[in-house]
């Protein structure tokens, strides 16, 4: 077979990120390989909510026709969140305004993935596949497995998640350096059939709009997917009386079942929409809540790169996770593809990559720990002050994350190139 570019991508990690970039370069004509360390794709039973930005990554990546037709919902829609206290009241804080061109989706995570493996040539993926290092063999990286064997390439990506292995190679930090930290936040995941929470007597209209419950140490953020037939509901909490990063979880730990009584504990506070939407979950499964800190300094080392979480995994509180992941992802592909790009300048080009990404995604991760805080900000009493702050905190929290221009970013990365003699 005939390649497009004389270099051969190893990307490590099959999950949303590596596979969009896998689907991307391989249409593109790249010779690319994918490792997946579990026995096949999967993702967790659990929605994930995409913002504008993400829907425009995705759209360039060419992707935007087979997610909508896993998605059960023919186009995305506008998603202005809703934010109300949880407090008995429910006092509405604010709706959060969209522009009309604001559209987003919400979608089942394992159709997503589905939207994805469908695209990828099976001939190309490798599971079992669990990297334990990164060396050189020169300047060319090599991949290490844990079954003995080794793949050399000429650049390699790490798409392994926040866990990262190949982060490690990156940073350059010594064994046993801690790169990821506990936010000392959990949440309870739940997929709710909105017909069930009507009738447990639950009068928001869960169905046309995300919501975020507002509370004290806690908030709980709910949004449509499968055209509002079904709720994906995240419940989190918060133990401030811990420091942040004090407590390390075991990483078999990061994810355990829960009683269903842990929940309404937490929340016996709230008032009775917050009561009757939480007695619907059952079998809970409880997500110690990590991000990368301190943020990284760079996301490429040489011909490594890092994208999605392993770059910049962060706190889910601005929805924006996976969608910094696809950016990361449309413009390491979009310059990788480039028709000046080849073997004699793919390091400028990873380099010119790390240098629009990396400033933006970390602000991303700075503010999403931020909005935490602001979600879970009532305290015990008059919050009259504080919902007035609230409300004007909240107004623009996302125009920076949705607004952002992906195209003039990779306009700048070529200049840059063109600039720096990569690009003559
Ligand atoms: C509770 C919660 C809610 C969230 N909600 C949202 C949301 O609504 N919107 C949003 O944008 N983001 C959300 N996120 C964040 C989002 O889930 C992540 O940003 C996204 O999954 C990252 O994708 P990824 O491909 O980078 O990594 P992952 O999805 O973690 O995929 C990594 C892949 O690499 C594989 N792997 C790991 N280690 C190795 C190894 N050593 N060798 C080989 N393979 C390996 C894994 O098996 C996996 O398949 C949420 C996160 C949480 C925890």
């Amino acid at each position: 077979m005939a390649y497009s570019k004389e270099f051969q991508v190893a990307i490590v990690g099959g999950g949303m990120c590596g596979l969009a970039c896998a689907v991307y370069l391989s249409r593109a004509g790249v010779k690319v390989d994918l490792f997946e360390s579990a026995s096949k794709f999967g993702e967790v039973g659990a929605g994930v909510g995409l913002g504008p930005n993400a829907l425009r990554a995705l759209d360039d990546l060419g992707l935007t026709e087979a997610m909508l037709a896993h998605a059960d919902q023919e186009v995305p829609d506008q998603r202005p969140f809703r934010f109300v206290s949880g407090l008995p009241g429910h006092e509405h804080i604010h709706d959060y305004e969209a522009l009309p061109e604001d559209l987003g989706l919400g979608i089942h995570r394992a159709a997503f993935l589905d939207a994805l493996v469908d695209l990828v040539d099976p001939a190309i993926t490798h599971f079992n596949k669990r990297c334990t290092s990164v060396s050189l063999n020169g300047s060319r990286p090599v991949v290490h497995f844990r079954d003995g064997t080794t793949f050399e390439a000429d650049i390699v990506l790490g798409a392994d998640g926040i866990r990262s292995t190949v982060r490690q190679a990156v940073t350059g930090d010594p064994v046993g350096t801690k790169r990821v930290v506990f936010t000392r936040t959990v949440a309870y995941r739940a997929l709710l059939p909105y017909e069930d929470i009507k009738r447990a007597g639950v009068t928001w209209d869960l169905t046309d709009r995300p919501f975020c419950v507002v509370g004290v140490d806690k908030h709980i953020i709910t949004f449509p997917i499968k055209n509002g037939k079904i709720i994906n509901v995240v419940v989190f909490c918060t133990n401030r009386s811990i420091r942040e990063g004090s407590v390390e979880i075991p990483l078999n730990q990061w994810v355990t079942p829960a009683a269903e009584q842990e929940i309404l504990d937490a929340y016996a506070d709230c008032g009775p929409e917050v009561q009757r939407l939480l007695s619907l979950i059952e079998n809970p499964s409880k997500w110690s809540i990590h991000s990368v800190d301190p943020p990284l300094t760079t996301f490429v080392k040489g011909s490594i790169a890092l994208v999605g979480d392993a770059a910049h995994g962060m706190c889910p509180h601005l929805g924006a996770g996976v969608g910094q992941g696809f950016e990361d992802s449309l413009v390491i592909c979009k310059l990788l593809t480039h028709p000046e790009t080849d073997m004699s300048n793919v390091l400028d080009v990873l380099r010119a990559y790390d240098q629009v990404r990396r400033q933006r995604a970390n602000l991303v991760l700075k503010r999403s720990g931020e909005a935490g805080d602001r979600y879970e900000s009532l305290h015990e009493g008059d919050n009259t002050v504080t919902i007035e702050n609230l409300r004007s905190e909240l107004s623009d929290q996302w125009a920076f994350v949705h607004h952002h221009d992906l195209r003039a970013d990779i306009g700048t990365a070529v200049e840059i190139l063109r600039r720096d003699g990569g690009f003559k």
